[in-house]
């Protein structure tokens, strides 16, 4: 069995935890009866009795405060023990508006507890990690306001990064990047707003305005582009999409409308998709991902290597493009590992037809390497910032191209 799921076996008459032991589990009844005793002025009172479906000891789990209860097996019983770890982490990480409800329920529940045995009864606001949780959850909420009325007021734009092609030194792609710029011409930084927006769901609709406005600027950098370059293939433009977008398959539908209504070319249309997607639901991924390669667009895998993928079920996607995460491109520099590394993540793409974008490149150095080691294409500082779509024109338009 897993490390955290294990059962332990008592015998009636058994104490399963007393009054005051530290709570680090908690348990699930598989078969048997306990009581659970209080103390109230000073006698036992056996205040619940429970059998096989119910659980125990989950509020000191939660709250890591003593055992305010005795229980005890009345029969022979399996109990499956349930490890603080294996809650806690998912419950401080998803929403902290869930846990600051479920820790003020839980104190009100020992409040009244502590009130029906005659114990004095402490204030919610004298505890210090309830506190902690408490701003927590206020900042998520006004943070998910804000970013409810920026939608509103039309703050978000979209930026686009060259991508360059490594065997030419030429435009090749862009990718499109969303940027929240508020009223007072401050940046806020998508590391920040995308996650907030994934967690409020409301990424789904700044996903569909990335793809809609990324596409309408392409139509236009695809224009420039073939007046300047008549005989070179057209640049494509790469957008994001969070792997959130893609759970509902109708919205795989929505995503469809928009590119045919753009009336981009889909040889310049390319999505890009975490791995986090493939590594959470990898059936659900291969569905999602036939689907929109249907449409006859590009699909590119990106910051490839930093979410777990195993290497061996690649093949079961149909991806066109690998993006090398920036993380290792920056890290060649000083480990001749990370330089084997990335060659073995390009060894792997080529065996699997992929072309293969190197992110994040800032050094001529670095450039140097990841073309000697086979990567199509770069992105990255030393080329090229994200830029506004009237500065990316401006770029086509310079005709520019760069060293290589
Ligand atoms: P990402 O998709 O990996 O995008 C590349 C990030 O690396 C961008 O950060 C880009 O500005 C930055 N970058 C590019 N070249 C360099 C370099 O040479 N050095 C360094 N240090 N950084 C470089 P950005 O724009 O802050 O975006 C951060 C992340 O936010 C993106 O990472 C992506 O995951 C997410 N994101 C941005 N726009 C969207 C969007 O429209 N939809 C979704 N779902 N996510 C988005
Ligand atoms: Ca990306
Ligand atoms: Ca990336």
């Amino acid at each position: 069995m897993p490390e955290n799921i294990y059962s332990r076996l008592y015998q009636a008459g058994d104490v399963i935890f007393r009054r005051g032991e530290p709570g680090d589990h908690a348990y699930f009844i598989e078969r048997g009866a306990v009581d659970v005793i209080i103390e109230k002025e000073g006698d036992d009172v056996v205040i619940a009795k429970l059998g096989p479906g119910e659980i125990i000891g989950e509020m000191s789990m939660i709250d890591d405060a003593p055992r305010s209860a005795d229980v005890i097996a009345t029969a022979e019983t399996e109990l499956i023990v349930i490890q603080r770890s294996r809650v806690i982490k998912p419950l401080t990480s998803a929403d902290p508006m869930m846990n600051l409800i479920l820790r003020v329920v839980l104190t009100r529940f020992r409040n009244a507890q502590n009130r029906y045995s005659g114990l004095n009864v402490e204030g919610d606001k004298n505890n210090s990690s309830l506190e902690e949780i408490r701003a927590m959850a206020f900042q998520r909420i006004h943070d998910e306001r804000d970013l409810i009325s920026a939608l509103e007021a039309q703050e978000f734009r979209m930026h686009y990064q060259p991508i360059i092609s490594l065997e030419t030194g030429k435009i090749a792609g862009f990718e499109a990047l969303m940027r929240w710029e508020k009223s007072d011409g401050s940046f806020v930084s998508p590391g920040h707003f995308i996650p907030l927006a994934e967690h409020t769901g409301l990424i789904v609709e700044l996903g569909r305005f990335a793809l809609e406005t990324s596409l309408g600027d392409q139509a236009r950098f695809a224009e420039a582009f073939a007046k300047m370059n008549p005989s070179d293939t057209m640049p494509f433009m790469s957008t994001n999409v969070s792997g959130l977008q893609l759970s509902d398959l109708d919205e795989i539908d929505l995503i469809g409308g928009i590119i045919n209504n753009s009336g981009v070319p889909l040889d310049q249309v390319k999505l890009e998709i975490t791995e986090t997607l493939m590594v959470e639901n990898p059936d659900h991924a291969a569905n999602a991902l036939k689907k929109l390669k249907a449409l006859g667009i590009s699909l590119a895998i990106d910051d490839f290597g930093t979410g777990y993928s195993s290497l061996s079920y690649l093949h079961m996607f149909p991806l066109d493009t690998l993006k090398i995460d920036r993380a290792f491109v920056n890290s060649m520099d000083d480990t001749e590992n990370s330089r084997r590394i990335v060659l073995s993540i390009v060894g792997l793409a080529l065996a699997l037809e992929m072309n293969i974008v190197a992110e994040g490149i800032e050094t001529d150095a670095q450039q140097a390497k990841l073309q000697e080691l086979g990567c199509h294409y770069g992105q990255g500082y030393h080329f090229a910032k994200p830029q506004s779509a009237e500065d990316a024109l401006e770029l086509i338009n310079s005709g520019k191209s760069w060293q290589i």
